[in-house]
């Protein structure tokens, strides 16, 4: 037996043999005489390149289509041709040429502050070494596996897992590779196992071999023996057994034995993890979060982020989305941004930061009002403090609408705006923020506790004075469900304690309407309410 370990992007426990993916070596390096041929190669490999990838796109749906529609439009791109050419102009060949740009546009793409643009880096260098490979004489073969096999090469890219049969991939392992890489989506989102950064040696010895791929744990086992294989078989009966038992709740309305519904929503950050999270049973998504965008320096732009919300509401397919605006600050800094604080926690987050930033707020705002347009969508803002803060923020929106007005471009103007409870004055102001309009409230209790208790959420040494379930709480958030109740307006809890089964029940008989958590807690929260009866849940509010 050998094991190797890496990290893992898709979680699963497979056994099986192992096939590796060799691209073998191109022609890159070879002699160029006549410039004007090397671009008239590469252009017909372009042509080619195309022909393939609309041949694909007829068998492939979804977001396979979407992938390989965006390798298209890269075949058009302005700026990556353009690229191109200045290679073969400085004498490279075409192959080299098409090679080294594309390795570098991923580059940028992958710097990108966003998994869902990040991802699109591999689509990148996967449509360059289409083009490579065709210059090199040897148009990509969909690989054809005779038995269910464990897929293990440096890096895997995204056309490498949809050109094969599902049923045939057990599991996926690379001795390079990037969490953030398409492939490591598609993986999660189609559930295959996966572990990646699994080391060069492990390359050189795995061809052919048996190996388990535990991806709990992170590791490969290759050769595994006799009583790891009895061990492995028992481990994955249990989790069938558990995931099929589970899985049978998806379709199973959330009302608790007293017949009080419950909404189980999903916290996400790109439409991967929604498609993710509609898989296993989210009702809508309650919270999506959007800072990440910022929080590496670059700053994205008003169509980008339009791109980007409406292939969230796309991957939502029909159910709500609430869109949190960026809350950076605090702990979620921004390079760069920010100026030092000398006690951030309190100082400019959340909602402060945008209204201090109009310029990136607005940019947000006109992106949200115009992605509102493609299906269900709430906004709300993070650490409102109280009416003054919500009131200022919309007056942004007004503003943020008055401009799409001026340059023509459709929006929902109906879209609705709710706060983010996190603030101990939010709470007690609930009655009054449902008055000046909040259309829903979402408890962020993750920052709730911190500001009612006055400790660090980031300092494990204060664990004891964190307390989810303190009278305290359970006061605010039973304030805020009374004060949603009398305005008739929908009252969200979106922090981790949500996903708490001890404490899901308690925020649901303090008046709570639905829950947001990670999706993989939720099918564990919805049986747990199923079995509950709220009157018989001990609360001290
Ligand atoms: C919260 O405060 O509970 C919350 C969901 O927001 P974050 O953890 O992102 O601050
Ligand atoms: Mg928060």
């Amino acid at each position: 037996m050998r094991e190797y370990t890496g990290v893992t992007v898709s979680e699963g426990l497979v056994m099986g043999p192992v096939r590796r993916i060799d691209r073998g070596v191109s022609g890159l390096g070879r002699l160029i005489h006549d410039r004007s041929k090397e671009r008239a190669l590469f252009e017909a490999a372009v042509v080619l390149a195309k022909d393939e990838l609309r041949g694909l796109m007829e068998q492939a749906d979804g977001d396979e289509r979407d992938m390989l529609r965006f390798q298209l439009v890269m075949l058009d791109d302005q700026a990556l041709l353009t690229e191109i050419s200045n290679y073969i102009a400085a004498g490279a060949g075409s192959a080299a040429a098409t090679e080294r740009a594309g390795q570098i546009f991923a580059r940028r793409i992958r710097d990108l502050p966003d998994e869902y643009l990040r991802q699109r880096g591999a689509d990148v260098l996967d449509v360059c070494s289409r083009v490579v490979e065709i210059l090199d004489g040897k148009p990509r073969q969909k690989l054809e596996l005779e038995q269910p096999a464990i897929l293990a090469a440096e890096s895997i890219l995204p056309s490498d897992i949809i050109s094969i049969d599902r049923g045939m991939v057990l599991g996926i392992a690379t001795s390079k590779g990037s969490a953030q890489s398409h492939a490591a989506i598609v993986a999660r989102t189609m559930g295959i196992p996966a572990v990646i950064e699994l080391g060069e040696e492990f390359l050189k010895h795995c061809d052919g071999h048996e190996a388990v791929l535990d991806a709990l744990e992170g590791r490969l086992i290759l050769d595994p023996d006799e009583t790891l294989q009895q061990q492995v078989r028992r481990q994955r009966e249990e989790m069938a057994r558990e995931k099929a038992r589970l899985a049978g709740l998806r379709g199973t309305p959330c009302i608790t034995r007293d017949g009080v519904p419950v909404s189980l929503l999903a916290n996400c950050s790109e439409p991967g993890g929604i498609e993710q999270a509609v898989a296993e049973g989210a009702e809508g998504v309650g919270l999506l979060r959007t800072e990440f965008f910022l929080m590496k320096g670059s700053i994205p732009d008003e169509e980008e982020q339009y791109y980007f919300y409406s292939s969230c509401l796309a991957a939502a397919q029909g159910r709500l989305v609430t869109v949190r605006t960026f809350d950076v600050g605090a702990d979620k800094l921004v390079e760069g941004m920010m100026l030092p604080e000398k006690n951030p926690a309190l100082g400019l987050r959340g909602l402060r930061f945008c209204l201090e930033r109009r310029d990136l707020f607005q940019d947000q705002l006109c992106a949200l009002l115009r992605a509102a347009t493609k299906g269900p969508m709430d906004v709300m803002f993070p650490m409102v403090g109280g009416v003054m803060d919500f009131r200022m923020a919309m007056d942004e929106v007004e503003k943020a609408k008055a401009n799409l007005r001026m340059r023509g471009l459709p929006f929902d103007e109906d879209l609705k705006f709710g706060c983010m409870i996190e603030v101990p004055s939010a709470a007690l102001c609930a009655a009054e923020l449902a008055a000046a309009g909040a259309a829903f409230f979402s408890i962020g209790t993750n920052d709730l506790i911190q500001y009612t208790h006055a400790v660090d959420r980031m300092d494990a040494r204060l664990d004891m004075y964190y307390k989810a379930d303190s009278l305290a709480i359970q006061r605010m958030i039973a304030m805020t469900a009374r004060a949603a109740r009398e305005a008739g307006i929908p009252v969200c809890v979106c922090g981790r304690a949500a996903a708490d089964p001890k404490i899901a029940p308690l925020y649901v008989k303090l008046g709570v309407s639905s829950l947001s958590m990670a999706s993989q807690s939720l099918m564990d929260i919805k049986e747990v309410l199923l079995n509950t009866d709220l009157s018989e849940v001990p609360s001290l509010a």
